[in-house]
Formats: structure tokens, sequence, C-alpha cells
């Protein structure tokens, strides 16, 4: 590792030696005085290895980085044979060009589809210079300034839209992101994934059950299984579309037939559009409860600047998890309601909230408050290719600003695989798992002197991306 700047409790203005060496002898104590006495690279280190239970709110297109996006999507073996083209070059001048246009990616398909005057602005992606190749990986991710939420909503999803509907890229990315995760030791990946609407490379439409079966099959091969990560899907529907309520019918149905491999439904989107209200969709839900037995819901709430009713509005959906929770601390009803009831978790997504602009300044972010006041909360990375960050940036984050202890981190973890929506066998499996991860953690961290276990961390090698370079200058070789 390159930094050894200072210890971390210099950073943060606590005083060293505050923790008696007898605190040592359980791990909590040894936890505290590691976050106290590491540099911030030893500290990172040590969150990389930490167990971290599952990511339950992940979106599988924004959870790519563009590095994986091109090495998947420029080798015929891995994305079934596809060509991508990008638009890099304008014949018009820059600034009359919709800023969405550039690098929207597209297949040989739409490609031959073009007019003859368009095709010269298009480029094969592996063709594209080194320049143009940094250009178009960075124009997928947000640099963390200028306007996240329109660059993020407006700008990025676009261009990757040509991308998303082919099956043997999105199948190979998701176990890219299997890798990543289980590298940094979350053990269940929980993501927003869809195979419907999934087009060939002649441009029709690939049958659903061709398409789980696919998917099953990657799945299943020793690289995917062998990171040691346990996946399950959500369906998920963009809220504010005008046929939003027949599309959460066909999910349903959809999940409601799929059950072993996807688990629950989520309804996503810009929250503060107007458009997707939750209580828009409670009819619809009702109806639908029905018809079916149970199907779980987690539903993106609170999302917002202002104060409103949408975490409310949308546990009386039927969600038994909430995804984000910005502005619940501004509903105090609904607060005690979670603080109190112990059944509904919070995903709470840091990193996120900071670069769309719902809590610029993480410090003040209400995650501290849920979590110490009963409200159930995990950490999640959302569209973590598009920050370029990782769980442990999350974890990181939150160790930094919040000073959890062991007990606050092993418990977001047990929360969040407690709160899976994978099959009661399956998440026991997971929870027991969870805890020999953690006593192996806490043998190897714990034994000897705080000196041992800081010099054990100079052999770990965490895998940062540009977020942690960005924020913390955090890069390990
Ligand atoms: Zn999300």
């Amino acid at each position: 590792m390159n930094l050894r700047i200072q210890p971390f409790a210099i950073a943060l203005g606590l005083s060293l030696g505050a923790v008696p060496s007898s605190e040592a002898a359980d791990f909590g104590g040894r936890f505290r005085e590691l976050t106290l006495r590491a540099s911030p690279g030893e500290l990172y280190s040590l969150l990389y290895e930490v167990p971290k239970g599952g990511d339950l709110h992940n979106h599988s297109d924004g959870a790519n980085r563009s590095e994986w996006i091109y090495a998947v999507c420029t080798d015929p073996a891995l994305c079934g044979g596809e060509t991508f083209y990008t638009r890099a070059r304008f014949t018009s001048p820059a600034d009359a060009v919709d800023p969405t246009q550039l690098f929207r990616t597209i297949r040989r398909k739409a490609y031959e589809g073009l007019p003859a005057s368009d095709k010269p602005e298009y480029v094969e992606l592996s063709a594209l210079s080194a320049d143009e190749r940094r250009r178009w990986a960075d124009s997928l991710r947000l640099s963390g300034a200028g306007d996240g939420r329109t660059e993020f909503f407006a700008h990025l999803w676009p261009r990757i839209d040509g991308i998303t509907t082919c099956l043997p890229a999105a199948t190979e990315l998701l176990v890219e992101s299997m890798k990543a995760f289980g590298a940094e030791h979350v053990g269940y990946l929980e993501t927003q994934f869809s195979v419907e609407g999934m087009l060939g490379n002649d441009g029709a439409p690939v049958p659903t059950e061709q398409a789980v079966a696919f998917v099953r099959a990657r799945l299943a091969q020793p690289d995917a299984v062998a990171t040691g990560v346990t996946v399950r899907f959500q369906e998920n529907v963009v809220r504010s579309e005008p046929d939003a309520e027949s599309e959460v019918a066909r999910a349903y149905a959809f999940v409601a037939a799929h059950r072993d491999l996807w688990v629950g439904l989520n309804l996503v989107g810009i929250e503060d559009e107007g458009h997707g209200y939750p209580s828009r969709f409670l009819s619809t839900f009702r109806s639908l409860r029905a018809r079916y037995p149970t199907l779980a819901l987690s539903i993106h709430a609170g999302e917002m600047d202002g104060p409103d009713h949408h975490v409310r509005d949308t546990l009386l959906l039927g969600a038994t998890r909430i995804g984000h929770g910005v502005n619940l601390i501004q509903d105090p009803d609904t607060l005690l309601l979670l603080q109190q009831g112990g059944r509904v978790l919070v995903e709470v997504n840091l990193i996120s909230n900071r670069l769309l602009g719902y809590a610029p300044d993480l410090s003040r972010h209400p995650f501290p408050e849920y979590l110490r006041t009963g409200v159930p909360v995990c950490l999640n990375t959302d569209d973590r290719g598009m920050w370029d960050s990782n769980m442990t940036d999350e974890y990181y984050t939150a160790v930094t600003l919040f000073h959890l202890s062991w007990a606050e981190i092993v418990e977001l973890g047990r929360a969040s695989l407690a709160h899976s929506f994978a099959q009661p066998e399956v998440r026991a499996a997971l929870l027991a798992r969870y805890s020999g991860q953690l006593s192996a953690f806490e043998a190897r961290f714990g034994a000897g002197t705080t000196e041992d276990a800081l010099r054990a961390l100079a052999t770990v090698r965490p895998v940062t991306y540009t977020y942690a370079r960005r924020t913390w200058g955090l890069e390990f070789r």
C-alpha cells in the first residue's frame, strides 16, 4: 500500500492510547484500538477484509464499471458475438450536440439501421483510440463535480441503453460483479436484474424462458460458483412511466413464476419527478395480493430533498424494505413506526446520496440516527459502477464519519442477511456462514498484539477504484 500518512485517530482528532489494553480481550476493544491507530490505508485494508453480509440495493446495469463493460463488450466470446459501436465523433459543432448523444453505445443491428450520414460518427468500441476509450469510460460514471442528479438520470443511462439488452453481456457483467463483491467479502447480492426485453444480435426478442435458462447456466459455471457470492434478483419497474401499473402486474407475475432466482419487486426511477408517487400503485398492489401468494417488495422511497410521506405511503404498498429513506428523518410519525417495529429495513446508500445531491454533506446523513435508534439498516452500493466505488467504500465512509463500533458493523451485515428476500433456508445458511466468517476475522485480527494485527494488514491488497482515489487518495498496488 502507498499510504501510511497518519494514524486515523489523529485525522479524527481523537487521542491515542485511550483504549485500556484489557479491552483488547474482546474483539470490540481490539477493533476500536485498530481504528484509532491505523493509517487510512490500514483502516481501508481492515474494512476490505471485514465480512459484509449482503448488498440488497444494487442495480445490475448501474453496478457495472466502465472497464468491465469495455472488456465484455469488445470480446465476442463474452458478449455472444455482438459488435458494439459508440458515438464518439460529431460532425456538427460540439456546442450543438445533445449531451446524451455523446458516447451513446449501440449494437450492430441498430448501427446498420442508421442513416448513412450518421454512421461516420460511430466508432466500433474495440477501435476507440486510447484517449477516446478513456473518455468513453469516464462518460459512464459521475465525476463528483457539477449536477450529479441530471448527469445521472438524464445522461448516463441513455448511453448504456443499447448495451443492457444484450443478454450474454449483461450476464457476464453480473458475474464480474459477483467476483468483485466476493473479493471484498460480500456474501450475498440481491440485484435488480431483468431478462425481459433482451434482444438477440438479429434484433429479435429473446424468449423469456430461454433467457432465464441462459442466466441459470452461467451462474452454475465454476468461476461464478467460486466467487462464494449467493445471488438473487429483483424485478423492477420504472415508476413514472404511463403504463407503470401494468408493468407492475407483468413483473409481479414474472417473479411469482420464477421464485427460485427472482425474490422481489422494486419501483425505480427519479422520485421527485412527480408521476411515480407511491400511492399511485396502492390499488395495483392490492389487486395483485388478492391473486398471488406473498411476494416481497423493496421499494425506493424517501430519496428526496424535502419532507413528504412517501416512506409511509410505500409501507402501505406492502414494502418491507425501503430503498434510501433519506427524508424519513423528516417524517417523525413514520420514523417512530420503524424505530419500534424492527420489521422494515432501510437500505442506506451513502455514496449514491452524496453524488446525487440528496446528502451532499454525508456527515449530516440520517444513517447514524436510524442505526442508533433501532431502525434496521444496512449499507449498499446502488449504482456502484457509475460511482466507480465498492462496498468497502461505503463501510469506510460510515466508519470514518460515524465511528462505528465492531458491534454496529456486525449488526449491519447481520441485518442485511436477515432482511434479504432469499428463501428462508438460503437466508439461514447465509447467516450461519456470516457467523463463521466473523469468527475467522476476529481470530485473524484479534490474535497477538495490536501491532501484530496492523502488520497483518500489510498483506491485504484491496481493490479500489476512482472514488476511493479521488475522495481519500487511497490506492493500493
Ligand atoms: Zn437504487
